[in-house]
């Protein structure tokens, strides 16, 4: 910190100069009672000391003044209470205090020239027995304001200083220059006690600044990662969700997928290990795969446009044929995949089921008088697919299994489901990269059964 005040005024920032200035003024006149109180105090203590070698009209007269003129400043100290200036204002405040002390430095001057006892040395050592103390505790009370105090110490102890020079005599001039030194004293302790006061204050004021800064720089610093969150978790909904549809694309699956099947498989670990039970009710994962029947036929009959509105309905569809914790993904095209968590495995066709009756029913709006019908066709496939070797089919392989079970739906005559589960004859070296080639030899074998709504029988069109 710059050590005058002046230097500090040119490099602190405008508002803590405002501020410090505005409580040194505060504290300059919630101080100043105790100085008026001591003035009168010591005035009427003078007063009784006095009043057998003074007129009395004179020593009356002289505390009449100095009633006068600390009721005065009394007032002012109350007008600056009530009206509680604060900022720029406050600075003018200032002014009335100087002119306050000042006048009543000037009224302790008065003695010095009016009521000096005649040649009684120890009467005129009460004089400076009781200004230099006042003079004294005027920089205790207003240290904070320099004016307020020099304006005090000057007024009152030069002319006691003067005096005792006028007086003349060795012992006289040597008061004198004591009076002088101490008022040099005086000045220099003020000082000290001003600026490093003043040095408490902008300390405190710039702390107090700079955790503002610093708290609005955090609200500052979290609402733009909140908004980078947000901006980030937009982006990634977009790259995760299909355009036209709303719903979840291929990447949504691959991001999030791997923790469901993380989780089946640890449950199955401990199952085997014997540390959980398998609650068959809530286990494994369904992949569900839909593909709308003859859709080409709605874009060459009623324009692309129509498709597109019916691709967007059956959004609608599969979200109301869904439970909460399934997933539905437009897979492309009109192909779509529902992944159903915590499926029961020997219940697992209803939802299989209630997706198609649902297609089958829904009556599509595409902006003409007589609403359109179409089917579906799905194929499904659980995970894990052996749970005795739950890692044998992974879910890839799973979704895969359920895409050829669609490809058997549509050849076995289209608006049908398909599944393929195990039997207790699978074992996981059935379950090879080549599935799709062996289902019909596993199947015939009982190493593989087909759930479907149809007859089983009518289910035999694999693929080559
Ligand atoms: P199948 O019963 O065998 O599934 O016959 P399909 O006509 O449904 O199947 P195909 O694969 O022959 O035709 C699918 C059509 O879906 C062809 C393509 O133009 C259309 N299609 C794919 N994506 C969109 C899309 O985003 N909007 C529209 N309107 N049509 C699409
Ligand atoms: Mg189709
Ligand atoms: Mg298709």
């Amino acid at each position: 910190m710059n050590s005058t005040i002046e230097e500090w005024e040119k490099t602190e920032s405008p508002d803590i100069v405002l501020k410090a200035l505005e409580s040194q003024i505060k504290q300059l006149y919630k101080q100043s009672w105790v100085g008026l109180i001591g003035v009168l105090v010591v005035a009427i203590s003078i007063c009784i000391a006095l009043w057998q070698v003074l007129p009395s009209w004179k020593l009356t007269l002289w505390v009449g003044i100095l009633t006068l003129v600390t009721s005065a400043r009394g007032y002012i100290i109350a007008a600056f209470k009530r009206k509680a200036p604060v900022g720029a204002n406050i600075i003018k405040w200032a002014k009335w205090h100087v002119i306050g002390t000042s006048v009543s430095g000037l009224t302790w001057a008065l003695p010095s020239f009016f009521l000096w006892p005649e040649n009684s040395s120890e009467y005129h050592l009460i004089w400076a027995l009781c200004i230099l103390p006042l003079s004294a505790s005027a920089v205790s009370t207003y240290y904070t304001w320099k004016a307020s105090y020099i304006s005090f110490i000057l007024l009152s102890v030069i002319p006691v200083s003067l005096r005792f020079f006028y007086e003349g005599g060795l012992s006289y001039i040597v008061l004198g220059f004591l009076a002088l030194f101490f008022i040099a004293v005086l000045m220099q302790a003020g000082s000290l006690i001003h600026t490093s006061s003043l040095r408490t204050l902008i300390v405190g004021f710039r702390n107090e600044a700079l955790s503002v800064f610093l708290s609005e720089e955090k609200a500052k610093q979290e609402k733009l990662s909140h908004q980078l969150q947000k901006a980030h978790d937009q982006l990634q909904k977009i790259s995760l969700t299909d355009d036209l549809t709303g719903l979840w694309n291929r990447r949504y699956l691959k991001v999030t997928i791997q923790k469901y099947v993380a989780q089946v498989l640890r449950n199955y670990r401990n199952f085997h290990q014997g540390l959980e039970r398998i609650n068959s009710s809530n286990t494994d994962i369904m992949f569900i795969m839909l593909d709308l029947d003859h859709f080409k036929t709605v874009n060459d009959t009623y324009g692309h446009n129509a498709g597109d509105q019916v691709l967007k309905q059956m959004s609608h569809l599969l979200k109301k044929s869904c439970r909460e914790t399934d997933t539905a993904i437009r897979w492309g095209g009109e192909e779509f995949l529902v992944v159903s968590l915590n499926v029961q495995r020997e219940n697992d066709t209803i939802l299989i089921e209630r997706i198609r009756q649902a297609v089958e029913t829904n009556k599509f709006d595409i902006g003409k008088e007589s609403p359109l019908h179409l089917t579906c066709s799905i194929g499904a496939a659980v995970f894990p697919f052996l749970t005795n070797r739950p890692e044998a089919l992974s879910w890839e392989k799973a979704v895969d299994l359920a895409d050829t079970c669609l490809y058997a739906a549509k050849r076995s005559g289209r608006n049908a489901w398909v599944t393929i589960i195990s039997t207790d004859l699978t074992i996981s070296d059935d379950l090879t990269s080549d599935l799709a080639k062996h289902l019909p030899g596993l199947i015939k074998e009982g190493k593989l059964k087909i759930k479907t709504n149809l007859k089983e029988n009518m289910v035999d069109c694999w693929p080559d």
